[in-house]
């Protein structure tokens, strides 16, 4: 039977819950044992497939095309664990399913309740993932702060199924803050006293206190959290503010917390490992060799979560090469207005992230002719990959006007349209082509060179294609088509003939890419931008502004995110 870990937060949100879940993950893999990570989301939508990057920041997209929570993304890449769409279950999908099943009558006439009926489904969620995935133990993340109406049903079905496995079967796990106050000179732990007090008033009490802090604390703060809550001394764990989301296990561990989770959940395990983690992880990230500059450009660069996977699978590719990844974040629009020499001509590569709608798609397109004529390394993901088509087809194939019929449903050239089973499709959520699917790859392409491989899977997330009626005419202008999936004759990944490393998919690698694991083309992107960085900067840039803005952009299509 599984042992379960209930992490949930208290007095304030942004704590960091996700990645103490994570890292707890971590830690009890590295004594041996098989975990798998849970995160329950209060809200009502059924994912966060349909939720602007501006509320919820990145859709994380698992292997089996389920659109999950940013937070599946910090367990995959602490644990390496692969998520599955039963790993993020929000309350939006045990009403939906409760509903479904009073429609089909399977509740014999009783009234369905919040409890037992939403209760019992939510316990089934959790219960079912321990049975399918075999694991030792399950770390169920609660989303939201104790307090918050929403959360509520959860914490109730917490409760019951906590009484139901018996005492070393299941422990609570608590992330409060511990401020601390500048007038008094002090670290207050009246916040956490409440939030304990406010868990115990719905029948949970916490075994172990994660004290997020800026300040170490002094014994006698951690004496008197033990005392007022109700937890043992060594249970009080301090996590405070580190320098790299890394570190975070490594702090928790020398603080014991693994023995401590493990001695309350009679678990016997070996030492731990986490001799890669501190070599090849934490120590090249604080003391890099080399320094490197990316810029992203994209339509929600000023949020920090919206491309969270991006920014980590740099710093994973990074990390391999003893380097800093500077990510410089440039806003689509302001390249409209700025021009793209101005805003790109001190970064060494330029990534353009996935998207929907047309806001700053012309800035895009500036970009990659920038990259594209200046020899800097260019990834485009998904939406990168459509716009560097895009960009092509009107500046190398004199294609006037061509664009993707998403953005323009008038347009002349529908280089990137719409897959024949997507058109009639309305639903927004769940609809796209989700998921990881398999295709091949083309030999003596920087793909396979990347790869090493002629074969490969990665995780889809979009309705749109490159549209095979301009296939030929892209490829005699020297667009190099890499990967293919050959069941559907898809186009998956684009390379430049004549570019040092241009390089874009119709997927999205920086799911998959992990610290002890770089994606391959994350890799071979910043190994190019690092060797570039000297031999490109020589090249001569001179695009005439509005050179690429060519489409009359008459009816578009565009979602508003
Ligand atoms: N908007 C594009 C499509 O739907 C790209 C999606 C993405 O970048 N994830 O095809």
């Amino acid at each position: 039977m599984a042992k379960y870990i209930f992490v949930t937060g208290g007095v304030v949100s942004s704590l960091g819950k996700g990645i103490a879940s994570a890292s707890i993950g971590l830690l009890l893999k590295s004594r041996g044992l098989k975990v798998t990570l849970q995160k329950l989301d209060p809200y009502i939508n059924v994912d966060p497939g349909t939720m602007s990057p501006y509320q919820h920041g990145e859709v994380y997209v698992t292997e089996d095309g389920a659109e999950t929570d940013l937070d599946l993304g910090h367990y995959e890449r602490f644990t390496g664990q692969t998520m599955t769409k039963n790993n993020n279950v929000t309350a939006g999908r045990i009403y939906h399913t409760v509903i479904m099943k009073e429609r089909r009558g399977d509740y014999l006439g009783a009234t369905v309740q919040v409890v037992p009926h939403i209760t019992d489904e939510i316990k089934r969620a959790i219960t079912q993932l321990a049975a399918q995935q075999q694991v030792d133990v399950v770390i169920v993340e609660v989303g939201g702060t104790v307090g918050d109406i929403e959360s509520l049903p959860f914490l109730e079905a917490i409760r019951q199924l906590r009484n139901e496995v018996g005492r070393g079967n299941a422990i609570n796990v608590h992330l409060t803050l511990v401020p601390y106050i500048r007038a008094a000179d002090e670290l207050k732990t009246k916040p956490t006293q409440h939030s304990v007090g406010k868990l115990r008033e719905i029948g949970l009490q916490a075994e172990i206190l994660l004290c997020r802090t800026e300040r170490p604390f002094l014994e006698s703060v951690r004496e008197k959290i033990a005392q007022f809550c109700n937890v043992e001394n060594r249970a009080v764990i301090q996590a405070l503010d580190v320098q790299d989301v890394y570190e975070v296990p490594l702090m928790l561990s020398q603080q014991g917390l693994d023995d401590t989770v493990l001695r309350m959940l009679e678990l016997q395990c070996p030492k731990e490992d986490l001799a890669a983690w501190r070599t090849q992880v934490v120590d090249r990230a604080l003391h890099p060799k080399h320094r490197v500059s990316i810029a992203i450009v994209g339509k929600y660069v000023k949020l920090q979560d919206a491309y969270k996977s991006i920014y980590e699978a740099l710093r994973h590719s990074g990390l391999v090469n003893d380097a800093e990844v500077v990510v410089k974040r440039i806003d689509a629009e302001q390249i409209e207005q700025e021009g793209a020499a101005s805003l790109l001509c001190d970064v060494q590569g330029v990534l353009i992230p996935g998207g929907f709608g047309y806001r700053g798609i012309e800035g895009k397109l500036e970009a990659i002719t920038y990259a594209r004529k200046t020899g800097k390394p260019f990834l485009g993901i998904c939406l990168g990959m459509q716009c560097a088509v895009i960009e092509i087809a009107r500046n190398l194939c004199g294609l006037k006007g061509a664009n993707s019929t998403e953005f323009d449903s008038d347009t002349p050239h529908p280089v990137i349209s719409l897959l024949e089973e997507q058109e009639g499709v309305t639903a927004l959520g769940g609809s796209m082509r989700l998921g990881a699917s398999r295709f091949q790859i083309h030999p003596s392409t920087r793909t396979h060179t990347a790869y090493g491989l002629l074969e490969t899977q990665e995780r889809h997330r979009h309705r749109y294609e490159v549209n095979n009626r301009y296939r030929d005419r892209l490829t005699q202008a020297g667009l190099v088509v890499a990967g293919t999936y050959e069941p559907g004759n898809l186009v998956e990944v684009i390379e430049l003939r004549d570019h040092p490393w241009f390089v874009a998919g119709q997927f999205h690698p920086e799911f998959k890419s992990r610290p002890l694991e770089p994606h391959p083309l994350f890799r071979a992107f910043v190994e190019a931008s690092l060797k570039g960085s000297s031999e490109t900067q020589a090249v001569s840039f001179q695009v005439p502004r509005r050179l690429s803005r060519d489409a009359s952009v008459s009816k578009t299509r565009s979602r508003s995110r």
